[in-house]
Formats: structure tokens, sequence, C-alpha cells
């Protein structure tokens, strides 16, 4: 039971590229060896990765897989109006089959774009689990709970369903599948659900997955009403433990880089997110310094709009060099870091890293393309940063499993799940006028 991806380039761990074949244990879903193709046992599946790159999958971090069925339905608003003006609306009328139809065209984007682990943040999540079980992609889920605008019962409920779907579905998919607990964020969950629920979701060893500090207009009332910054509230609710991480991390201030690092929580970065809706720009090199663990997420496709880890890469290290004023702030090796060992690591999973006894998520990438013209072996990482895109991807594999090999997904029908979604996406936006 081992594959064998021969005849091409590795990124190693310290994203140095050397010629070598990696051999992978397909039963344990792990790497079992990396080198000279003489010194490797034979294997009984190959893959030809001659003229590619082969690398870590990338972790998308934080999304909200299903909306890529509003993909283009709401463009160019700033977050609040987005949100209560058009997503909101339509999200009231989504119901189970949607959401299952939005996830596998999200998955099928994913995996073709090299993609192998996401972090979700949605509802309706055992069609998503499902999703997942069969495409084989590895996803951290949740159930996102939201208690503003609701009445005690309805809004228990919620927090109560998110603490249940994370207990229920950790372990999933032979394993693919673990969970976090899910406050939606710091002002849309009430003070009193967080300091009931998170000690709870504890004791169960969830770690925990919000929004924060994405626009001034979430930070601005935090600090009015309470006189403390909004992470320093999250603090004093029981967030912030090792293995919690936070969606965006837009308007943080030195004491709340400081917190950050201090309680070992991660930070996903989403640039095109925060570009799109005029968020903000996250301070993601000051955060680098400081010792925060940072990876990089897409956010959902209805405002970036589409899935592809690769654009997240180039969108970080230009808009890192924005923020910090500094051309060198965000180099490409940190880009590629993030999307992969930084993602990984504020997932807490073993992966990300081309190594023996990591998780086997690796995809093998097509450099024989003209926009990554020339590529000697130095230059291979800045390639990734600022010219590979999604389409150049060629296998991707997942827990030692090839999801996508010569640019055909094995483990979906694509047409099917294109037409699905589209269906289901019309549908949707019908009833909701
Ligand atoms: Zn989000």
């Amino acid at each position: 039971m081992t594959l064998l991806i021969e005849g091409g380039q590795v990124l190693r761990p310290d994203l140095s590229v050397e010629h070598a074949d990696v051999l992978v244990d397909r039963k344990s879903g792990t790497i079992e060896a990396v080198g000279d193709p003489a010194e490797l046992d034979a294997a009984d599946e190959s893959l030809d990765a001659s003229g590619g790159l082969v690398m870590p999958g990338l972790v998308n971090a934080h999304t909200h897989v299903a909306m890529t069925l509003l993909r283009g339905y709401a463009d160019d608003k700033p977050l609040d109006a987005w949100l209560s003006e058009d997503i909101w609306p339509v999200e009231a009328n989504i119901e189970s089959e949607d959401v299952r139809a939005g996830a596998e065209l999200g998955i099928l984007e994913m995996i073709r774009s090299g993609t192998t682990t996401f972090s979700d943040m949605y509802f309706h999540v055992p069609e998503i689990a499902a999703a997942v079980e069969e495409s084989g992609i590895r996803a951290v889920l949740g159930h996102t709970a939201i208690t503003v605008g609701k009445d005690e019962d309805a809004a228990r409920a919620d927090v109560e369903e998110s603490l249940e779907v994370a207990r229920d579905l950790d372990g999933a998919a032979a394993g693919r599948i673990t969970t976090t607990f899910q406050p939606h964020s710091l002002t849309t969950v009430g003070t009193e659900y967080l300091e009931e629920f998170v000690p709870r979701a504890r004791e169960h060893d969830l770690p925990i997955h919000f929004h924060a500090n994405e626009t001034r207009d979430e930070v601005d009332p935090i600090v009015e009403e309470r006189g403390v910054r909004p992470l320093e509230y999250a603090r004093e609710a029981g967030l912030l433990e090792p293995g919690d991480f936070v969606a965006h991390g837009v308007h943080v201030d030195e004491s709340e880089i400081d917190l950050l690092a201090e309680t070992g929580a991660g930070v996903v970065h989403c640039p095109a997110s925060n570009m799109k809706l005029a968020s903000g720009m996250a301070p993601v090199q000051r955060m680098l310094d400081a010792g925060v663990t940072v990876g990089l997420g897409t956010d959902g496709a209805a405002s970036n709009n589409d899935l592809d880890v690769f654009d997240e890469v180039r969108d970080a290290a230009m808009i890192g060099k924005l923020a910090a004023d500094d051309a060198s702030a965000v180099p490409a090796s940190s880009a590629v870091g993030l999307a992969t060992a930084g993602s990984a690591d504020v997932l807490g999973l073993d992966a990300g890293r081309i190594e023996p006894g990591a998780a086997a998520d690796l995809i093998v990438v097509d450099l024989d393309a003209a926009h990554l013209t020339p590529a000697p072996d130095d230059r291979v990482v800045s390639h990734l940063a600022y010219a590979a895109r999604g389409s150049d991807v060629r296998h991707t594999v997942c827990d030692g499993r090839v999801l996508m090999r010569d640019r055909e997904v094995v483990t979906m029908d694509a047409p099917a799940v294109r037409r699905r979604a589209a269906d289901h996406a019309e549908a949707l936006v019908e009833r909701s006028a």
C-alpha cells in the first residue's frame, strides 16, 4: 500500500528545492520517505511529477465552503451592508441540500487548485461532512452560532448545536474530519453565552474558531462599551487558548499582537476578502515578527470570489507590503509558508511539510508553463508566490489517496457537481426574491 511520486523536484520544509522522489504509505496516510529514487522501496502506485514540483497541499484555514452558491451574487459593498442587505436574507432560505451542493462545488474547486485541507464555518454541517467524506479532502468543521437578534431559546439552541456538532463529527471520515466550537464573532454572540459554553467546549478539548477584529465597526463598539480591546475581552471570556484561532485579525494593536503571541492562539489572514470588503490591512509582518502563528484563508467565495489559495498567497505578499509600507515585508517564502505550514499549525495538523511522518497531503505543481519560465531552483518559491495559479496543479493527494490525477478529479463527478450547484443557486435566489 504505497504511492511513489516520482521524477520531480520537492519543496522541503526549509523551502529549499531538490530533485527527489516522495514515498507515501497509503495505509497510514503519511509520508514514509523523501530521497534519491535508487534508495526508495518500490511502490504499487505511482504519480509522474517530472517537470513539476512536489509541495505540501495548500491549507485554506478559514472559509464558508457552501457560499460558493452565492459567488457573484452581491459585490462591491462593505461588510455590514453586504451581510445584512444581501447575504443573510438569502442564507435564511438555505436548506440542507443547498449546503451539500455548495460544499461539493467548493471542494471540487479546492481539489482542482491544490488545497488538501479546509477549515470551515457554516451550518447544516453534516451535509458538509458528507461531501468531505466522499471527496477525500481533509477538513476542520463546525457549526457557527449567532445569538444577537434571537430570543433566549433560539440563541441557546444555536450555541448548543455548535457544541453538539463539534462533539459528534470529531474524527469522522476516517479521522480526516476534526472540529471546532464556533461562536460567530465577539459582537454576534452575547457574553453570557461565551461564559456558559466556552468552559463546556474546554471539557471536550474543542479548539475555538471565531471571527475577530475584522473591521473598525466591529472593534469600536467593544472598546467603547467595555473599555478594552476586543482580544482582551476575548481572553477574559475564556477564549484564546492554544489551539484556538481567529479569522481576520485586521485591526489588532500592539497589545493584541502580544496577547496572540503569548497565548499561542492563531490568526487566519484573509487578504482577498479584507481587500474586497475594504475591511483593512492586517499587520501580518508585525504578527510574524512577534511570533504569532499565522495561516491563510479565502473566507467565503462570496467575498473573494474564488477558493484558489494560490491567489491568496500572492495577495498576502502584496497587501503585507502595503500594510508595512515596506517592499521587503511578507516575502515570497513567508507567503508560501502561511498557506502551508502556517495554516497547518493554526489548525493543529501535522501537515504542510514534505517530510517523513507528516500527513501525505501534497500536490504536484506543473512548472512547465510560460508564466513560470525560467525556473531555476532558486526562483521556484518566488514563482509559487507571485506567478503560479491553481490551474497549474497537476495532481492532488490527501491522506495518501490520489484525489486528482493529471488535472482530473477522480473522487467527484465534476460536471454533475457544477450542474447541481448551479441549479441550487438559481432556486435559492428565486426563493429569496
Ligand atoms: Zn468568515
